[in-house]
């Protein structure tokens, strides 16, 4: 079913209209999660403005600066690829077996994802990647909102847990339902 969309500003968000605290960021994701899951449903059973949705939610990654934030880098585990390993490999000057054997770990389901230690992603030191250049394609990609396979209705399974930790997903969320004029919960 198509839905009527605000009007074309309802979705904006400037910078200072927008929840950047990570703290409040996880207080609010918590408190939303009922929330965000039916509006998980919403948007899967309506016939929502793919092209509008992206381009709110690149508005929104442009004006947050990853790069002084790395909560993802905290919070979520990286998964790596061959490839991946292959490029960090050579930019750290080792062998991929090397690689392997210092900086990754499987997770539970025998993934391989970078090591990570009390403060997340072995990679991390304080907000700054330390091997920026030779990321995982899952991190230049991350939040995989702006950038992923298949229309935002049909990745938003992945936002609800992201929506307590990552600013871009969650002024995003947000944004999205004002712009679909999505009725909240009380
Ligand atoms: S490799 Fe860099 S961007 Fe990726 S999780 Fe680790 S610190 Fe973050
Ligand atoms: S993707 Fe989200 S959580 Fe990760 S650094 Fe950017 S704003 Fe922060």
């Amino acid at each position: 079913m198509p839905v009527t969309c605000g009007n074309r500003l309802a979705g904006k968000r400037r910078l200072e209209d927008m929840l950047t605290d990570l703290g409040e960021i996880r207080r609010r994701g918590e408190k939303l999660r009922a929330e965000n899951e039916r509006f998980r449903r919403f948007m899967k059973s309506h016939d929502v403005p793919e092209r509008r949705l992206r381009k709110i939610a690149e508005a929104i990654q442009e004006q947050i600066d990853c790069t002084a934030c790395a909560n993802c880098c905290r919070v979520a585990t990286a998964e790596v690829t061959e490839r991946d390993v292959e490029k960090l490999a050579r930019h750290l000057n080792l062998t991929p077996a090397a690689f392997r054997a210092q900086y990754t770990a499987r997770d539970d389901d025998q993934t391989l994802i970078l090591r990570r230690d009390e403060n997340g992603c072995v990679f991390l030191n304080g907000t700054e990647c330390t091997v920026y250049e030779a990321r995982p394609a899952t991190c230049v990609d991350y939040p995989h909102l702006v950038r992923g396979s298949g229309s935002i209705a049909s990745r938003m399974w992945q936002f609800i847990d992201r929506a307590s930790y990552c600013p871009i997903v969650f002024n995003s969320l947000e944004a999205f339902k004002d712009h679909l004029r999505f009725r909240r919960s009380k």
